[in-house]
């Protein structure tokens, strides 16, 4: 045995240990009894320790500097070996107990003073996590960018230089071509009737069928945030059901199978391995966002979801083929992130990104994040803040210490447009199949260029092999300006 095998056969340990604990995570939101939060809290706690003392185990440190790596494979483990041993030795054992002590905690209080509007009260708990993290940012940027360390945790390899550079760039178009869309008229109204729940949960797991997730390796339940949870053999979907509002499950739905997909795609070889899952949360990302919109909101797949609804629940109110495409597609400004349409999401996330990186270099206090939140919202949307839960209270990110997450929202997005002008630049007659319900040539084009792959390139590296292009923001906002532009009429 070399430094290496003995270096795998205790990571595949860890990797399992670490599914168990995601599939723990996953009854905890699904079927768990109500009445075993306080066991399934000490039994969290219990399998999050023994992860911790395996990953910063001494040995991985003895095994990864006797490791003589043959091929890519190799040294591609070596490197997500080498990162997470990194990132969990410099990060003092106190601090990473008192964060998440920290942070469980204020995850609670912040769901209640979301629900009471009651910033006040979230405040001090919230000025807690910053400085926490700050801490932990310093601890592991060696001297470095706090922010940019913390970064590392969700899209290994990005700077926020770059990230501020790209969003600068897609703040001015989205600007722009909110404003013309918005000048263009009233959206089309809202649906007007019920949808019944078992109607939404059948439509759901055919819409899952349709985008090629696998039964034999899932399954979908019902939460109250949809979410998907596991890799490689056992990867699970959750989506939610809206009496008035059906495109919430099925897209919640699509856009979990993106994120599923990708996980029951990846090559069989390195199941149970660091490359055995997707290769950052960007990428990932991109995958549920390409499924959900580009392919799912696209003129030609609407067409075909709109014969399936009829079809499922009678008629409904929409008239044709085209006003349903209008419907699934309407802009209208709004507070709150998960409600956003495309034209408006990126702006939500550029905003979150602004604030939290000065937070986390200490140019804006907690105190004054009301404030600042406020005042940008209503220079990129137009509209006054009316209560903390349509503003600075409505994530709940930044309560469980999430800082560096939120741009890999966007990046996801602008990930997906360089892909999706790939794709379409492929597989010309795309829309032909999407308007028969096929998406296997969409799905498999994706599966073969970036999917199976799982970790073994770095991220920016999975989307440029994928797309053949460097990432940048201008697949992105061609197609949105395409597509808005065609959809309200200029
Ligand atoms: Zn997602």
């Amino acid at each position: 045995m070399t430094a290496y095998d003995d270096l795998m056969a205790f990571q595949r340990d860890t990797e399992a240990l670490g599914q168990i604990a995601g599939r723990l995570g996953w009854d905890q939101e699904t079927v768990m009894p109500r009445g075993a939060v306080e066991q399934r809290g000490e039994e969290m706690a219990a399998i999050e320790g023994v992860l911790h003392a395996r990953r910063t185990d001494p040995r991985i440190g003895e095994w990864l500097a006797g490791a003589e790596p043959t091929d890519d494979v190799a040294r591609a483990n070596l490197r997500e070996i080498r990162r997470s041993y990194d990132r969990n030795t410099k990060v003092p054992a106190a601090l990473a107990s008192e964060l998440a002590r920290t942070t469980s905690v204020a995850q609670g209080i912040w769901a209640e003073a979301r629900a009471a509007d009651d910033w006040a009260t979230f405040a001090p708990v919230l000025a807690n996590v910053v400085r926490l993290r700050r801490e932990e940012g310093a601890a592991l940027a060696d001297g470095g960018d706090t922010y940019n360390a913390l970064l590392q945790d969700y899209e290994p390899g990005a700077t926020a230089a770059e990230i501020e550079a790209m969003f600068a760039e897609l703040r001015t178009g989205l600007v722009a071509l909110r404003e013309r869309v918005l000048g263009a008229g009233d959206p089309p109204a809202k649906l007007d009737r019920a949808f019944d729940d078992a109607g939404q949960m059948a439509l759901s797991a055919e819409l899952a069928k349709t985008f090629g997730y696998h039964m034999l390796h899932g399954r979908i339940d019902k939460a109250v945030h949809p979410f998907s949870s596991g890799s490689g053999l056992d990867v699970r979907i959750t989506t939610r059901t809206v009496p008035h509002d059906p495109f919430n499950c099925f897209y919640s739905t699509i856009h979990e199978v993106g994120h599923a997909a990708y996980e029951q795609g990846v090559d069989r070889a390195y199941l149970l391995t660091p490359l055995g899952r997707g290769a950052s949360m960007g990428v990932h990302e991109s995958q549920s966002r390409i499924y959900e919109n580009q392919i799912g909101r696209s003129r030609a797949f609407t067409g075909y979801l709109y014969n399936r609804m009829i079809a499922t629940f009678g008629d409904f109110g929409v008239t044709d083929e085209e006003a349903f495409y209008r419907t699934v597609n309407a802009v209208r400004p709004g507070y709150i992130r998960t409600e956003a349409d495309e034209v408006h999401y990126n702006l939500h996330i550029l905003m979150r990104f602004d604030l939290e990186r000065a937070l986390m270099a200490g140019d804006l206090a907690v105190a004054d994040l009301p404030g600042a939140w406020d005042e940008r919202f209503e220079a990129d949307f137009g509209v006054a803040v009316d209560r903390p839960s349509h503003g600075c209270l409505q994530d709940v990110h930044w309560s469980v210490g999430l800082f560096g997450y939120f741009p890999t929202y966007t990046l996801g997005n602008v990930y997906a447009g360089c892909l999706h002008e790939a794709l379409r630049r492929d597989l010309p007659d795309l829309d032909a199949e999407l308007a028969e319900g096929h998406t296997a040539g969409a799905t498999g084009w994706l599966r073969d260029n970036l999917q199976r792959h799982g970790a073994l390139y770095e991220p920016q590296e999975t989307i440029a092999r994928a797309s053949g292009q460097e990432p940048s923001v201008a697949p992105l906002l061609a197609y949105l300006d395409a597509k808005f532009g065609d959809l309200y009429g200029d």
